[in-house]
């Protein structure tokens, strides 16, 4: 427990911070310096203290010596607790023992914030608590340096898809999440009262950016879609994120390059700037190669292998096999039975092996799972309305989208990735909600 005398040492709330100093920039600076952050750790060898300072960008080894650091500083050193905030001034010196062969001598500790105790989780980088009980924590979980070279690498993924996408001369477009009907199919909706009217929460933009892709060409977006489905799975969350991409005169083949030169972008600036979090993971990636499979190679693949694939979806088993026969490889499933595709995806002419009709949908499997559905897209009204007919779909709640096709649509096609699922399966975490910073689940909506 930290005493009461401590808490009652806490310092005001006027501090002018405009003098820190991050600790990546400590280690060349000479001269007394200013440093803020998180008390990582402390040490008690009697004459000797010790106290690391984490801030985000690194850890820095503070001592205490008795008789030569002030008796004020050296008491702190022992009371102040894991996890609380302090501001520490002091002058660094020459240490071939201290991690990065420096080590700060302290002329004065200020406790800004104390950590209660005990702690509710294990904070320590391999930390013994349960994910769910993590969870519950998170904002106290996100202090690991494990947990937050998740989100570095998901924050490069980011930047890197909207580099590629800027190079490729795409337009980021920000769609409405309320919409009026289903924009997939199926019945997995949040439903939204929505003043008089009964509205949902979106499950992805697909109606919105082909209507965009139809003036603009390229566009793409970070989409935050919602699924109620109710199982609970290490791949799934209820609330996620999709990397979304269209494009006008292009058909799946097209969009499919794009989607292979964009995750080969992607992983390739992850291995530019994440050695450190990606040892921390232990993960050996590479660059990915591509594979173009049809549906149809995939299933007399899979009859080999015994594994079973659905009549028009690839099984979890299945994509894992794939990812098993093709590692470091982006595996492009085309040719893809029309059944198995929501309405807005093109039929093609060709027929499967039993005169079942293809279409020009495609997955793309990565790692044993896939990141990624797209395809050409219908924009012929007529077909389309067509579509929505065979699916059992209520027509006139689409008009605007089947309209949107009346007045001059090119064909076009793109495709939608998984956020969360894509920096899960680069760091080879085992569940998706590690990748995500307040998962929504079927049994979690806080904190
Ligand atoms: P799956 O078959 O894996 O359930 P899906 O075919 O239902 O996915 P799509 O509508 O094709 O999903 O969405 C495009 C991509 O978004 C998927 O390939 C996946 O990477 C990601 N994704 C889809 N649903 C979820 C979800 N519930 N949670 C996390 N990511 C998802
Ligand atoms: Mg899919």
């Amino acid at each position: 427990m930290v005493k009461e005398k401590k808490s009652k040492e806490v310092s005001n709330y006027d501090i002018d911070t405009t003098k820190r100093t991050y600790i990546k920039d400590a280690f060349s600076k000479s001269g007394e310096i200013e440093l803020y952050g998180w008390v990582h750790d402390t040490r008690d060898l009697s004459k000797i203290r010790f106290l690391v300072l984490r801030d985000i960008t690194g850890r820095l080894q503070v001592v205490g010596i008795k008789g030569e650091t002030s008796d004020d500083i050296f008491e702190k050193m022992h009371d102040v607790s894991r996890e609380s905030v302090v501001k520490i001034k002091g002058t660094l010196k020459d240490s071939k023992q201290a991690p990065g062969g420096k080590e700060l001598n302290p002329t004065e500790i200020e406790i800004i914030s104390v950590a209660e105790q005990p702690l509710p989780i294990d904070v320590s980088d391999h930390s013994k608590t349960e994910l769910p009980k993590r969870l519950d924590f998170r904002f106290l979980d996100l202090h690991r340096e494990r947990a937050q070279a998740i989100f570095k690498v998901n924050n490069t993924l980011l930047q890197a898809y909207r580099e590629f996408m800027e190079k490729e001369g795409a337009f980021e477009a920000i769609f409405p999440s309320i919409i009026g009907a289903s924009s997939e199919g199926g019945t997995e909706v949040y439903p939204v009262q929505y003043f008089e009217k009964k509205a949902l929460l979106s499950q992805s933009c697909q109606l919105y950016k082909q209507m965009l892709a139809c003036s603009m060409e390229k566009v793409y977006a970070v989409f935050p879609v919602w699924r109620a489905e109710k199982h609970n799975t290490i791949r799934h969350l209820n609330e996620s994120r999709q990397y979304d991409f269209e494009m006008a005169f292009a058909d799946d083949k097209i969009v499919m390059d794009v989607l292979a030169r964009c995750v080969q972008h992607m992983v390739k600036k992850v291995l530019e700037k994440h050695s450190k979090e990606l040892e921390m993971y232990d993960v050996k990636i590479k660059v990915p190669d591509v594979k173009y499979l049809t549906f149809h190679e995939v299933a007399e693949l899979m009859k080999k292998h015994n594994c079973h694939v659905g009549k028009d979806d690839l099984s979890p088993e299945s994509e894992r096999k794939l990812g098993e026969l093709y590692p470091d490889t982006i595996v492009f499933v085309h040719d893809w039975p029309l059944s198995g595709k929501p309405f807005y995806i093109m039929p093609s002419d060709k027929k499967g092996p039993n005169g079942e009709q293809l279409s020009k949908g495609f997955d793309a499997i990565y790692k044993g799972m896939e990141i990624s559905s797209g395809g050409q897209r219908i924009h012929i009204p007529e077909l389309l309305t067509q579509r929505f007919k065979a699916k059992g779909m209520k027509v006139e709640n689409f008009k605007d989208y089947i309209d949107s096709f009346r007045y001059g649509a090119p064909i076009h096609a793109g495709w939608g990735m998984g956020v969360e699922r894509m920096t899960m399966l680069i760091l080879g975490l085992p569940n998706i909600r590690e990748a995500v910073l307040f998962p929504r689940d079927r049994d979690r909506l806080t904190p």
